[in-house]
């Protein structure tokens, strides 16, 4: 494959490449070009050059493009759907969900900025502007870089390349290198529709390039980031020294609290949905199961009964419920995260077991509220750490004694309790009676604390990728 910079398709400045593998079965899937800092100025001076008639263009053209991009992309769900579970190993029927969920998210965001009106200031507010009319219009940020990690390398993409391209923003995207193959297809459809090459440009490469790159660069007005706490902070430090607006959706280490009313069947159907979810590797899944001390028991007996029913195996195969992690490092990283919360004390009552890029889903009980799971330790695989409570205030602080504060979950009867614990969990999302792996592209979804900065979805993305201008109309009531 080859990168997308300027309407060509190129290899790297440097002709260094990398191999991609299907982490289900170890063969490449494809040669990747390692994109350097050259590869992403030469991307950023292209899109400087090409932003303004994008965003002079009128914006129902604009409009047409999207909605012949969505159109084009429908007619590849399957190929773009195979490329997704062989680069990531993620189940096929998810992916072919995924490719039509970026249909969705264009198209919603494309009607979604019909709607964005601007400000109109009350007519003779004070004194000294009563003879004018002032109202306000949005502009484009500029360019923006887009980079995305390797769970949902389609929908993430989506979520951020929409907004950005239909309020008239030029953009560079840098998917994870461990799937660069489904978004550099979608990319190309967005040539083929008609977004101009300059506006449109995707590099591929390590993150660390991106990340050295984005620590000299003038030219990007704003970078919106998916990933890992830490390299969102990195690129948090990195934007302050140009004033770049800086939007960052980071990890998560979600509570899922089950009071002793609530349907224990629904909490198993609902924690397994969330959890064993793209073999664990989700940022809003459930991940410490903070489980009232009378129903412990009874939930992980009824948990493991029904997670020694799912099958692992190929991802391509829609037989399988579980495919392998993103490779096998990963899984290496996963079991000895498992093995660190054993040593501090957790029992194993399921899993615990490898086989190359493939983890059991693993379920651990006796996990006390010091264990470093219950805090800040994020696993990325179907991992299920049982701790118990005794009183609402209890499930409570264990929730919130997280640095992180994605999503969240309360499985109760009662909606006072939930109400309760809803109004009181610091986390970005609650859902009652439901695994917090939960996203509307309507809702402002995203996270408390370093959970990440700004929110994503139609209700709030259009504003932050655009700016808004006062424009002032002196003495013409007079
Ligand atoms: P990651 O290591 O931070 O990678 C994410 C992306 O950042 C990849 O494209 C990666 O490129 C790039 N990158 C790596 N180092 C960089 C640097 N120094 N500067 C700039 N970019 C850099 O994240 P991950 O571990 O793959 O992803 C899992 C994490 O993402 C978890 O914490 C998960 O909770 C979080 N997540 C959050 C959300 C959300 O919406 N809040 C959604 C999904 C995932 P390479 O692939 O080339 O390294």
């Amino acid at each position: 494959m080859l990168m997308l910079i300027n309407g060509q398709r190129v290899p790297a400045a440097s002709g260094k490449t990398f191999d991609n593998i299907n982490p289900a079965t170890g063969e490449v899937v494809c040669t990747v070009p390692a994109g350097e800092a050259c590869d992403f100025e030469r991307a950023a001076l292209a899109a400087k050059a090409a932003q303004p008639a994008w965003a002079d263009m009128p914006f129902y053209k604009r409009s047409e493009i999207i909605y012949k991009y969505t159109a084009l992309v429908r007619e590849h769900v399957e190929e773009i759907a195979q490329a997704a579970c062989a680069e990531g190993g993620k189940r096929i029927d998810e992916c072919r969900d995924e490719v039509l969920t970026l249909c969705m998210v264009f198209e919603t965001f494309t009607e979604a900025a019909h709607h964005m009106y601007g400000n109109t200031i009350p007519l003779k507010a004070e004194a000294r502007t009563e003879n004018d009319i002032i109202f306000t219009v949005h502009e484009p940020l500029g360019t923006i870089v887009t980079i995305t990690p390797f769970n949902f390398p389609i929908e993430l993409y989506a979520h951020k390349v929409a907004p950005a391209l239909i309020t008239g923003n030029a953009v560079i995207a840098k998917p994870a290198s461990d799937t660069p193959l489904a978004t550099t297809m979608l990319t190309e459809l967005l040539w083929e529709a008609g977004v101009p090459g300059g506006v449109m440009q995707l590099i591929t490469g390590s993150g660390r390039e991106i990340g050295k790159w984005l620590e000299e660069t003038k030219l990007v007005d704003a970078v919106s980031f998916t990933g890992s706490t830490e390299v969102g902070s990195s690129l948090l430090a990195s934007g302050a020294k140009e004033i770049r607006r800086t939007f960052l959706e980071l990890g998560g280490n979600d509570p899922f609290v089950i009071f002793p009313d609530a349907d224990l069947d629904l909490c198993v159907t609902e924690a397994i949905g969330g959890r064993a979810h793209n073999a664990g590797q989700v940022c809003c899944a459930s991940k410490r199961y903070i489980v009232h001390e009378s129903v412990k028991d009874a939930f992980a007996e009824k948990l493991v009964k029904a997670l020694s029913a799912l099958k692992l195996g190929n991802p391509a195969d829609p037989a399988n419920d579980m495919g392998p992690l993103i490779n096998e490092k990963a899984a290496v990283a996963a079991m000895a995260d498992i093995a660190h919360i054993i040593d501090q004390g957790a029992t194993v009552l399921l899993g615990n077991k490898r086989e190359g890029a493939y983890v059991w889903p693993t379920v651990l009980t006796d996990v006390s509220p010091e264990n470093d799971v219950a805090k800040d330790l994020e696993v990325f695989a179907a991992l299920f750490p049982i701790i118990s409570f005794r009183t609402f205030d209890e499930a409570l602080q264990i929730a919130n004694q997280t640095s992180f504060g994605l999503a969240s979950t309360v499985m109760t009867a009662d909606m006072k309790t939930a109400m309760k614990f809803a109004t009181k969990v610091q986390a970005g999302t609650c859902v009652i009676n439901g695994t917090g792996d939960y996203r509307s592209v309507h809702q402002a979804f995203g996270g408390y604390k370093h959970s990440g900065l700004g929110r994503e979805g139609t209700s709030t993305t259009l504003r932050e990728v655009t700016q808004e201008k006062n424009i002032a109309l002196k003495n013409i009531l007079k």
